[in-house]
């Protein structure tokens, strides 16, 4: 069987060449796992509908981005543009998170190219995130029936803190959040699980703090998982204030991936922040999450 992976070409907006965010790295994740055929097709999403949305955020944020009338000061924390094309973006990621899952449900493992959208909260997006796609989707899986108790593994560099906030007092979401103890945001938010890394830390004292936490969370009953994948744990990124090799990672992705699919926990992968200062890196880097997982299947 091949792995599953959802990807649309609205994954990329128009947010300039000189942006900050590597926008251009969705398409070219794709292509590069078209062209190294871990992936054969690709799954296209629709743009999430406002029914799903509405349960992880308000109506109110939720139209102010669609209609473009939400405060400057809002707009300016999200750091993208509100134009059609960010929009749109934000719409079709969540939608192909909410895809991904019920591949997952299918399948075993499934991801998606895009999403981990991991600062947006209930009322406004925050650190390149309009809209919490994971957040949306595990709340659509409760809504049906297709999940009772989720884990939200958040390996990012950054915390979790929009997972952390929505989630905060939900039993049915356990959020875990392993990060820099001094990257973004200055100010932390509970989650369910924090672990708080100090910088420069390298592959093999991350990789043994991360099988003992890995450990202490197979002792849940989990019947489903959201694995945000970021890369920017890596020591050549710009923002991420970590040291981890290209094998650490690689050695993260498949050891998380590993765990829950031996286990028969449905995982559905999404990409997290990454923003490595050498392009093509950065895109070989993130298909580790997909690698991974097409090893398993
Ligand atoms: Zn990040």
């Amino acid at each position: 069987m091949n792995l599953s992976v959802v990807n649309h070409e609205d994954y990329f907006a128009k947010i300039g060449d000189d942006h900050k965010f590597p926008i251009n790295k969705f398409g070219e994740l794709a292509n590069y796992l078209i062209k190294k055929k871990i992936v054969k097709k690709f799954y296209k999403p629709y743009a999430c509908s406002e029914e799903t949305l509405k349960r992880a955020h308000s109506e109110k944020y939720i139209n102010d981005v669609k209609n473009k009338t939400l405060d400057q000061n809002m707009i300016k924390k999200i750091g993208f543009p509100l134009i059609d094309s960010v929009i749109q973006r934000s719409l079709v990621a969540t939608g192909g998170t909410v895809l991904a899952t019920k591949l997952a449900i299918k399948n075993g493992v499934a991801c998606n190219t895009a999403g981990g959208s991991h600062h947006a909260n209930f009322d406004g997006g925050a650190g390149y995130c309009v809209f919490n796609d994971v957040a949306v989707a595990a709340k659509y899986l409760l809504d049906r029936g297709l999940a009772g108790r989720i884990l939200i593994i958040d390996l990012d560099v950054h915390q979790g803190n929009g997972n952390a906030e929505i989630f905060m007092g939900d039993k049915n979401v356990f959020t875990f959040s392993m990060h820099s103890k001094s990257n973004y945001p200055a100010k932390k938010s509970i989650s369910d699980c924090d672990v708080e890394l100090d910088n420069d830390m390298e592959d093999k004292e991350y990789i043994k703090v991360l099988k003992y936490f890995l450990s202490q969370l197979n002792e849940e009953n989990f019947d489903f998982v959201f694995y945000i994948a970021g890369v920017d744990i890596h020591f050549n990124d710009r923002l991420g204030k970590l040291k981890i090799s290209d094998e650490g990672i690689k050695k993260r992705d498949e050891i998380v991936t590993e765990n829950f699919f031996s286990k028969g926990v449905p995982l559905c992968g999404v990409l997290g922040g990454g923003y490595n200062k050498d392009f093509d890196k950065l895109v070989e880097l993130h298909s580790f999450l997909h690698q991974s997982c097409a090893k398993l299947i």
